[in-house]
């Protein structure tokens, strides 16, 4: 008896959904179940030690390189969103905080930043790049408690990352002549800057480190459950030495973002975040002198022909779709197998889902974090049950997930047709909807049939076929034979939907200046 209990639980945990709303689970025939990984490859904890970690239990505005209560009076939760717990309370910044910062960004512009020769806003930019090295592992800890994404990717990828884009950006400070041959290049004044929470730091080193470069100085607002990385990256600052009000950043949410846009006094807003945040600010900064870039959402096509390396692209397709929870933009979230090799690609997917590891973002072997927010959970659940009703049939491992905070298992759809909301919209979330083609041709047309077109995925053993396949694609990075690779000298951005403007490499120079 206990012997066939025990058998049973090690058992292939995938259970398949069918388009039935009910949503009742139906066993894998026998035939199919390959790995039994069960119980018998379970991990040690392996938790990443956060007990010196020196949290709030209150952050305040950074304005003129002191942190200042808001003049709002007004104070907002921070949560764990892998516990529930409550890390800190962040300041709201109304209109009149805002209004601060920006004066202090101005005059900081106009008395020091502006007239200061390159090389020496370099240095500044490599000693801030230093001490983030000198500090990552204590901000990748608090990045994934704040976050919930895991620690061996907020120690391995962003905060490596974040020091690279600060070293990158620091030397180009001195030869912003030569980036562009026969022009001047000057800074614009004061740049406004407002980021999402799936890549809090990073997405901040992307947007100050070649605003500072360029000789503007910055308002930066972190989102609202993510706040905590930029305070700590504020005391940076202040180590560093960065004249006062060079970076001023305040925290707060849509209404704290929209003060920044209608400032009247600011000369560039630099965005990431939703299409529909897009919009709004595209009609707020109509008709004024406000320079605008912005980066939106995506919905990547994944393409794998038969020819390709089966086994590296499964494991492409993960990293493409279940890196950071699928809290990214450019995530291969429409994956599309050409038919001849449909069965083995799935067969793998399955297997392959069913060893990821899902719950505390802090313990090293975790692969799959918590989902930032119990709004982002709630959306990511809309959407997958549009697609069973749509039709559409869900794989997902069965897992033991954790009693608090918010999850979602590594989950795939097959049966997905090109108008299911699934294949349209942004999940941002563990969730792929995988498609079928016949021809290169196909590839291409359904790669484009798509609002978005920020990137792609090409899989192949021909080296002619992904320079053909890449030139027709719409969408501004496309990597070939490999997902989800960043460096800072490499141009990030999207056409259509997905915004306009590049981040990174010399092109990430350019929202930033104005060339004579
Ligand atoms: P969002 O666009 O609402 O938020 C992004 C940032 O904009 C946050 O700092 C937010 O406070 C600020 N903001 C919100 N409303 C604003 C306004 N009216 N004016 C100025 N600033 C404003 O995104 P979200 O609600 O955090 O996420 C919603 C969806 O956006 C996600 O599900 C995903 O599809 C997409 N998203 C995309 C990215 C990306 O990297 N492209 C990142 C995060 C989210
Ligand atoms: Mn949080």
């Amino acid at each position: 008896m206990t012997a066939r209990k025990k058998s049973q639980r090690s058992e292939l945990v995938i259970v398949e959904r069918d388009g039935a709303i009910n949503h009742r689970p139906a066993a894998i025939p026998p035939n199919q179940r390959k790995l039994t990984f069960g119980d018998r490859w379970s991990y040690a904890p392996a938790p990443e030690a956060s007990d010196y970690i020196k949290i709030g239990p209150r952050y305040q505005l950074f304005i003129g390189g002191k942190f200042v209560a808001p003049r709002s009076g007004k104070y907002f939760d921070s949560i764990n969103p892998a516990t529930e717990e409550k890390l800190a309370e962040i300041a709201d910044a109304n209109a009149h905080d805002v209004d601060l910062a920006v004066s202090s960004a101005r005059r900081a512009y106009n008395g020091t930043w502006k007239k200061m020769s390159g090389r020496e806003r370099g240095k500044y930019l490599y000693r801030i790049a230093r001490l983030i090295q000198e500090k990552s592992r204590e901000l990748a800890v608090l990045e994934t408690m704040d976050g919930g994404k895991t620690i061996k990717e907020s120690r391995d990828i962003d905060l490596p990352l974040v020091a690279a884009h600060f070293f990158y950006y620091a030397g180009w400070a001195d030869k912003l002549e030569y980036a562009f041959p026969g022009r001047t290049p000057h800074s614009l004044g004061v740049a406004g800057q407002i980021i999402p929470w799936n890549f809090p730091l990073l997405m901040a080193a992307w947007k100050l480190a070649p605003a500072l470069a360029c000789g503007n100085t910055c308002v930066l607002k972190p989102a609202e459950t993510t706040s905590i990385t930029a305070m700590h990256l504020a005391e940076i600052f202040q180590h560093a030495e960065l004249p006062d009000g060079v970076v001023n950043i305040i925290t707060g949410a849509g209404a704290t973002g929209k003060a920044i846009v209608d400032h009247p006094n600011i000369d560039k807003i630099a965005f990431t975040g939703s299409t529909s945040v897009g919009k709004l600010l595209t009609q707020a900064v109509a008709g004024t002198k406000k320079k605008l870039t912005l980066e939106l959402g995506g919905k990547a096509a994944n393409i794998i022909f038969e020819d390709a390396p089966i086994d590296q692209a499964v494991e492409g397709i993960i990293s493409g779709i279940y890196f950071n929870q699928g809290h990214v933009c450019c995530a291969g979230s429409r994956l599309f197998v050409q038919e001849g090799i449909f069965a083995t690609v799935i067969r793998k997917l399955r297997d392959r889902i069913a060893t990821l590891r899902v719950g505390n973002p802090l313990d090293k072997n975790t692969d799959i974090g918590a989902i930032n927010s119990r709004m982002q959970l709630d959306k990511i659940c809309e959407l997958v049950d549009s697609g069973l009703k749509q039709g559409a049939k869900l794989v997902q491992p069965r897992l033991r997930l954790p009693a608090k905070g918010y999850w979602y298992p590594p989950s795939f759809f097959t049966g997905v047709t090109a108008s299911h909301r699934i294949a349209q919209e942004e999940i941002f979330g563990p969730v792929l909807s995988v498609m079928t083609f016949r021809t290169p041709e196909e590839a291409i047309e359904r790669a484009n049939n798509t609002p978005y077109g920020l990137s792609a995925g090409v899989w192949t053993d021909k080296g002619s076929k992904i320079f053909k396949i890449v030139n027709k694609l719409r969408a501004g990075v496309v990597w070939a034979n490999t997902y989800n690779k960043f460096d800072p000298t490499s141009p990030f951005g999207g056409y259509k939907e997905s915004g306009f403007g590049r981040e990174g490499g010399v092109h990430g120079l350019l929202p930033y200046l104005t060339l004579n």
